[in-house]
């Protein structure tokens, strides 16, 4: 019988508390000391628990980190590309002691996760940033966010009491869900697309390709906070479903939104990225070009070799790499580079970039860049902001 896809590590990790052991976890952990460590950190534990980053069960210890960095594996052998740390300052470390049990919370009268904390170490940020970010730059977002965090990491499993409070929660699927919705479908084969933006006619020609070789396509954008102009996390998803309801085959496509945060780490977040779809039941998934970069940190396509430094079987997701996608007029389709054959005359270029400007200046954009429908949605953005 055919089956999804196994999670990373092979076990869907489930550390969610429910019902009498919930409430019983709730009441001890007033007892207990509060930590409050930012949204970026309670989402990684929540995460942890629901499964997205199997098999990992808690926050690294320092093994794990010096083996990811090292050799992109966990000190059990599994592949693993990003550190996952709960990074807290000398003044809070040396409060804590190893053993104690401490809450992860949001707010006074919300907490989000037990933490036992097996472990306490001091790490080098330098370190930590030239091994996960290729540089020890503090222009680069990622490396200035590592900086700004504290020097000692808490290492231990989560328990977790609350799913993280944040204003696009309906948006989102917990790994189990996306992996019953699946099952439901019949689908075995799902092929994952990574989005921070609205759709474009060349984000629509990959998720054809895609849905030519699988059962069904999972669509799943990273919610979080937008800079500003940038289209919120409502206008993406209703530019998708636009795209979705008046094009694509409705039973072969399924949306949910991820909130996870950015960490602009390029080549390792693309394998990351890759283990989190897998975890949420894509046995597939589409790395374009510069995945996850930002500025000029990473070669456009480092983001797709990287991969080949691991065995076939290390990932277990087939990787469908793409280049550049254009409308080219002498095919009269959209094309790339590995299928047009013409000269860049032919050929229009397509990116978000252009999109916006034209509609920010009241032009609606040919339908060779985005579909009018979509186009529709992305006016009425701009019309709100009037
Ligand atoms: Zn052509």
């Amino acid at each position: 019988m055919k089956t999804l896809i196994e999670p990373h590590g092979g076990t869907l990790i489930q550390r969610r508390l429910t019902g009498a052991a919930r409430e019983e976890a709730l009441e001890h952990a007033r007892s207990l000391r509060w930590l409050y460590p930012g949204d970026d950190a309670l989402m990684d534990a929540e995460k942890i628990a629901v499964g997205a980053f199997s098999p990992l069960e808690g926050f690294m210890g320092q093994a794990d980190l010096e083996e990811v960095l090292k050799s992109m594996h966990l000190a059990s052998g599994v592949a693993w590309t990003l550190p996952i740390l709960l990074l807290v300052d000398e003044e809070t470390a040396a409060d804590l002691r190893e053993g104690e049990t401490v809450v992860l919370a949001q707010r006074d009268d919300y907490p989000v996760a037990l933490m036992e904390i097996q472990e306490k170490y001091r790490i080098n940020p330098q370190k930590v940033a030239q091994g996960t970010f290729g540089t020890t730059d503090e222009n680069h977002p990622g490396v200035a966010k590592l900086y700004a965090a504290g020097t000692w990491a808490l290492a231990g499993p989560v328990m977790l009491l609350n799913l993280v409070d944040h204003p696009w929660r309906h948006l989102e699927l917990l790994p189990i869900e996306t992996r019953a919705e699946f099952q439901k479908r019949g689908w075995h084969r799902v092929v994952a697309f990574q989005t921070r933006n609205a759709p474009h006619r060349a984000h629509e020609y990959l998720q054809r390709v895609g849905l030519e070789v699988a059962d069904g396509l999972l669509v799943h954008p990273i919610l979080g906070s937008k800079k500003k102009g940038d289209y919120d996390n409502e206008t993406i998803l209703r530019a998708y479903h636009a795209l979705i309801d008046n094009y694509f085959p409705k039973d072969r496509v399924f949306i949910a939104g991820l909130a996870i945060q950015m960490r602009y780490a390029g080549p390792r977040e693309a394998v990351f990225h890759a283990i989190v779809r897998k975890n949420y039941g894509a046995s597939m998934f589409m790395v374009g070009r510069d995945h996850a970069g930002v500025g000029n940190y990473y070669d456009p396509f480092a983001a797709q070799r990287i991969f080949e430094e691991f065995e076939d079987h290390e990932i277990g997701v087939e990787i469908i790499r793409f280049g550049n996608v254009f409308y080219c007029h002498a095919c009269g389709s959209m094309a790339s580079d590995k299928t047009c054959g013409h000269g860049p005359e032919h050929r229009v270029a397509i990116s978000m970039t252009r999109v916006r400007d034209m509609l920010k200046r009241g032009e609606t954009p040919p339908p060779e860049m985005v579909r009018p429908e979509v186009a529709e949605v992305l006016k009425a953005f701009y019309r709100a902001q009037e």
